[in-house]
């Protein structure tokens, strides 16, 4: 049945309002920063195809009611490029919603060629309905009839297909996704609804651009952090790997404010002082937020021609904000460096050199850096192996030892196990360049059940052979003690070895952490009970709280050598050690000085109550196999 079409009941204002709102959200999207992957670049063409359409459908429409306008073949090309393009918008959603969902490959096949049959099939039938009149079409008279409505049948088509989809794979997104889109698609069929009762036919656009507007807010959406004003770190990630992939060579500041840690948020003052300070001196910046403290500058090297010298007056004008401000920072700045960013990884580089370097300084990075930080990384690649593995008698994994000389017998009866680590093409790895690796990355604990397992053997090995060893001190670090499992893995160990409990000793740091010390203590308890011996690592290094070492029950405290090199300074110095010494051997503790390089330290060190002595002027570390000449004849057969 045709009817002929009273287009009285048309208004422009939705189209007019779908315009304006597309054009609204290309500009807004061309002038910010956001992730401009596939999803988005198929949301970019719906909004471009719905603005198409819709211009079309207003001007058909105008030109319908418009006498001047009156040509009817143009009219109708008008109508059906406006319904073309909604047709291409309808099929965009579809494919989204595919990519979506992460169909298979067979199930995106069936649904693009079902939606490209459809469309074809509309198309054709939208066109022979124009020429044959059974669609749309202006009659002599100039009067036109609307036809069978083969484009809401073509609508519904692609919205059935939509909601199979949704239905279907419904546990593929997350549902407050799929509630957003569920509620979207039927407020657009209700608008079509309610425009149908009405006789109404100037909201149609609106349910093009609505599901966008869904899209864009649950899947699209700003990626500024509201505390800062500054881009997340994932936009980083995404900024980094775009200048990768179109080899654009970049710049980045990076600019840790430390105390604004304790405030957690940056002051508005401040945020506003550094948003101008970089707007005043680099093209096309991009800001990040990092974490709580860490902001990140970048720019594009094509953008800005010269841009040490705008790294120049960055630091200018960021040395006028310090003065102003006065908050602690560490500034690191650097050219982009190919295999961190295809790692992506500079937020964990910034964090590497930020550790190396002195507070209020900037810092920039040369190609050494990088290449330290590469060590560093094969490094924690093996930490990590040995770790996973965790063979107890792993070979890259070296039990050295230092022998420590017993004032009161002259004899070498302990010593202290020191770790050393051997990895492919590295040689011999100090403790320095791994232990603090270990420690961050949790990975210590492996390690130390490791030196432990070889240090028992050892021991076994020497009691067999008839040697008079006392004990051999494990070091442990304190985050260690705080694993539930901590007492339990060190008996198994021991046991496993079948020697004495007291021939082994745990040597701790203090802990810097007050909420620690009942934790401590229990655990150092509880291993005490079997006979184990505790050694306080390290006195007088940091801050030491003698009250509380007083409340543990340390056997032997080991006085860090940077007291030997301060006693040997001035009486003063020497007096306050000598105090130390004495309080702690009058509490029963005894003491032990680390670091004994000569006779001078020596001398020194027996007159302030030394029991015990370590240092290289008796043996540097050697192999625990090594150990056995101090046990029987202190060493003058190495
Ligand atoms: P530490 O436990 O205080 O060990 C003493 C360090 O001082 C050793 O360094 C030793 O070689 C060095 N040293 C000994 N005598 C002298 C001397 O006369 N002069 C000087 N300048 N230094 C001397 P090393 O072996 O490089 O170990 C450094 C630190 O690494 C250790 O300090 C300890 O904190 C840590 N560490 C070593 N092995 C392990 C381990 O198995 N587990 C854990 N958690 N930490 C370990
Ligand atoms: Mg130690
Ligand atoms: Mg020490």
């Amino acid at each position: 049945m045709t009817g002929q079409v009273t287009y009285a009941s048309y208004l422009p204002v939705g189209d007019i309002a779908v315009i304006t709102l597309c054009l609204l959200i290309i500009v807004l999207f061309i002038g910010t920063f956001v992730d401009r992957n596939l999803q988005f670049r198929l949301f970019q063409r719906i909004i471009s195809y719905t603005l198409i359409g819709t211009v079309f459908a207003l001007l058909y429409h105008f030109s319908l009611t418009e006498g001047s306008w009156h040509n009817p073949a143009v009219i109708t090309v008008m109508r059906d490029i406006s319904h073309i393009a909604y047709l291409v918008t309808l099929f965009i959603y579809v494919y989204y919603f595919l990519i979506l969902i992460s169909a298979d490959e067979k199930e995106r096949k069936k649904i693009v060629i079902i939606s490209y049959a459809g469309f074809f099939a509309f198309v054709i039938a939208e066109i022979l309905g124009n020429i044959f009149r059974f669609g749309f079409y202006i009659d002599a008279a100039g009067v036109a009839h609307d036809g069978l409505n083969i484009f809401g049948v073509a609508y519904m088509f692609y919205v059935v297909i939509i909601f199979y989809l949704l239905i279907r794979y419904k546990d593929r997104m997350i549902p407050q996704i799929s509630k957003g889109i569920w509620t979207t698609f039927i407020f657009c069929i209700v608008i079509l609804m309610m425009q149908g009762l009405h006789g109404q036919v100037s909201y149609t656009s609106i349910v093009f651009l609505m599901p966008a507007i869904g899209f864009m807010y649950l899947l699209h959406s700003n990626p500024f952090d509201l505390s800062t004003g500054a881009l997340n770190a994932d936009s980083f990630s995404i900024a980094v790997r775009d200048c990768y992939k179109a080899k654009d060579r970049f710049i980045v500041m990076y600019l840790d404010v430390i105390e604004t840690r304790i405030q957690s948020e940056f002051t508005p003052q401040l945020r506003f002082a550094i948003y101008r300070f970089y707007r005043d001196a680099v093209r096309k910046p991009l800001l990040f937020h990092l974490g709580p403290s860490q902001l990140v500058l970048m720019f594009r090297v094509k953008d800005n021609k010269d841009p040490w010298m705008r790294v120049e007056k960055i630091v200018e004008s960021f040395s006028v904000l310090y003065d102003k401000h006065r908050l602690d920072f560490k500034a690191v700045f650097m050219e982009d460096v190919e295999v961190i960013s295809k790692k992506d990884d500079y937020a964990d580089f910034f964090q590497f050199i930020e550790s190396k370097m002195p507070f209020n300084d900037y810092y920039y990075v040369e190609e050494k850096d990088v290449e330290e930080y590469e060590k560093q990384n094969r490094i924690l690649s093996g930490l990590e192996d040995i770790a996973d593995k965790l063979d107890l008698n792993d070979d890259r994994v070296l039990t050295y030892c230092q022998p420590v000389y017993n004032v009161e017998s002259r004899r070498y009866d302990t010593a202290e196990a020191l770790m050393r680590l051997q990895l492919p093409d590295f040689g011999t790895i100090p403790p320095y360049l791994f232990i603090p690796l270990a420690e961050k990355h949790d990975l210590i604990h492996e390690l130390s059940l490791i030196i432990l397992n070889k240090t028992c053997a050892a021991i076994r090995k020497f009691l067999d052979e008839g040697l008079p060893l006392k004990r051999i001190s494990v070091n442990f670090s304190i985050q260690e003690i705080r694993d539930d499992n901590f007492c339990l893995d060190i008996i198994n160990i021991i046991q496993s070895n079948n020697i004495p409990y007291e021939k082994i000793a745990i040597e701790i740091t203090e802990s810097r952490n007050e909420r620690d010390f009942d934790m401590v203590k229990d655990k150092i308890e509880e291993l005490r009970a079997y006979g184990i011996k505790f050694y306080l690592d390290d006195f007088g290094t940091g801050y030491s709280n003698f009250e509380r070492i007083m409340e543990l029950p340390f056997d032997i405290i080991k006085f860090d050598r940077s007291m030997v090199i301060e006693s040997g300074k001035n009486e003063a110095s020497a007096y306050m050690v000598d105090t130390f010494a004495s309080m702690f051997r009058k509490l029963k503790y005894r003491v032990l000085y680390e670091g004994i390089e000569d006779e001078n330290d020596e001398n020194r060190c027996i007159g302030m109550k030394a029991q015990y002595l370590q240092g290289y002027k008796y043996s540097k570390p050697i192999e625990i196999e090594r150990l056995r000449s101090f046990l029987l004849d202190g060493g003058r057969s190495i």
